[in-house]
């Protein structure tokens, strides 16, 4: 393996290897890829893209199918729960693991929160049925109101109707954190805005004091944009040390960036987010650190497509000794995003994991129109996509 460091003078590449990072594409996938990929590098077709998708489906006009092709098959794994498994099996094939989402976004009523929580606990079944699955996600607002998470995390009073609903929501996450335990399904609680985080924070928390006493089973998630994480991270540890159980965290930079700082504009308050993206790496990388430092406490879940990152991670576990398949140790990557760096930590023998949204085409448009506008702003990424694909396409014209 790996890579340049200036220290070593040695040159290695895990992550550049173009053969095994598209080992499951054909040529026909590949330039169809390139051409997604260059469509939402360009703001301006990815606006006029959501512009034409949002008059079509007011019109009815036939569109699913075009999206399916396109967008959707590079981004999820297919409409149910069923199909996606398909993928999950695939993927297994080359050392790849999966966590299934039921990607469906904007429900706010006791109704879709009670639904939503079936599919939660399904999807806990379905992993505990399957010798080839280990995790599952679910996100807080999907089963919890966001309106009460930030009234609650901004420690205002509730009355008697909101008591019932934060009440029924924190019935909710222990539902299903529950049967996770009682099932041995690892579960991932996604992290979202900051106003309601607090809120989630807590409960989780309470989650993991109650179900990680012997084995890590529930993560929170740390955004490390955040500049108040690090510490948190740390208050996290003394409070396992003092209450002895251990942590799980999904440690992440964090997805709303231009929301917070919008926000926090507007309303006149310091922005939760470091004033740089170099703050941000440099509290992910101390994060990571921590966490890595102190395995007898926690186990860690790095989802970053930021390939320093990963390389600085694999350095820290060769420098402290740490078995590549640690079963404390998992990186995670999007569907349809990073490959190379998935399937190449997969030849080497890492833990590695994709995170594969499914659901209906329709419902799924929220999430794929976030994927599409994230590739847009964070530059560097889409055009790294567009470089390891132009390379494989030519490395196979080669051979
Ligand atoms: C498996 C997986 C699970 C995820 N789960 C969640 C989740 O639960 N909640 C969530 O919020 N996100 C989640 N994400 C998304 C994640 O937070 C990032 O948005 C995304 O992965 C891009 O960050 P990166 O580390 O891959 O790469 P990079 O390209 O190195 O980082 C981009 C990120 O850096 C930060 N950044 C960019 N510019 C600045 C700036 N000027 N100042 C400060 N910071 C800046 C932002 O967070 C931006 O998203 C998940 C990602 C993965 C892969």
């Amino acid at each position: 393996m790996i890579r340049f460091t200036a220290k070593l003078g040695i040159y290695f590449m895990l992550l550049d290897n173009t053969k095994n990072g598209f080992t499951l594409k054909t040529n026909f996938e590949l330039k169809k890829a390139y051409l997604l990929f260059k469509i939402i590098s360009s703001r301006t077709l990815t606006n006029i893209g959501k512009t034409v998708l949002e008059i079509s489906l007011k019109l009815r006009l036939p569109i699913l199918f075009l999206i399916k092709k396109t967008v959707f098959e590079q981004f999820c794994s297919g409409e149910s729960l069923d199909k996606s498994y398909e993928t999950v099996k695939k993927l297994n094939l080359k050392n790849v693991k999966s966590y299934l989402h039921y990607s469906v976004e904007g429900l706010v009523s006791e109704n879709s929160y009670d639904l939503a929580l079936k599919e939660v606990l399904n999807s806990i079944e379905f992993v505990a049925n399957k010798k080839i699955l280990d995790f599952t996600v679910f996100k807080p607002t999907a089963v919890a109101s966001s309106i009460i998470l930030e009234k609650v995390s901004n420690k205002k009073a509730l009355d008697t109707n909101e008591l019932k609903e934060y009440d029924n929501a924190f019935q909710r996450f222990d539902k299903i954190c529950r049967l996770a335990h009682i099932r041995g399904v690892k579960l991932l609680v996604d992290a979202e805005e900051s106003w309601i985080q607090d809120a989630i924070d807590e409960i989780v928390l309470k989650m993991m004091k109650n179900y990680n006493k012997e084995k890590v089973i529930i993560f929170n998630t740390l955004q490390m944009y955040r500049h108040d994480r690090l510490k948190y991270l740390k208050k996290l540890k003394n409070e396992a040390d003092k209450n002895n159980f251990l942590l799980g965290v999904k440690i992440v930079r964090g997805a709303y960036i231009e929301k917070e700082n919008r926000r926090a504009k507007r309303k006149n308050y310091r922005s939760p987010i470091c004033e740089s993206k170099k703050l941000t790496d440099i509290n992910f990388n101390e994060g990571v650190e921590f966490i890595i430092s102190n395995l007898k406490v926690f186990s860690i879940f790095c989802g970053t497509h930021n390939e320093e990152s990963i390389y600085k991670i694999i350095d820290i576990m060769n420098l402290k000794r740490i078995d590549k398949n640690s079963s404390k140790i998992w990186f995670g990557q999007l569907y349809g995003m990073s490959d190379n760096i998935t399937f190449n930590l997969a030849a080497e023998g890492f833990n590695v994991i994709k995170y594969l949204p499914y659901g209906p085409i329709k419902e799924v448009i929220p999430y794929l129109i976030r994927r599409a506008e994230e590739n847009t702003s964070v530059k560097g990424q889409t055009s790294r996509e567009l470089d390891l694909i132009k390379l494989e396409l030519k490395r196979r014209r080669s051979i």
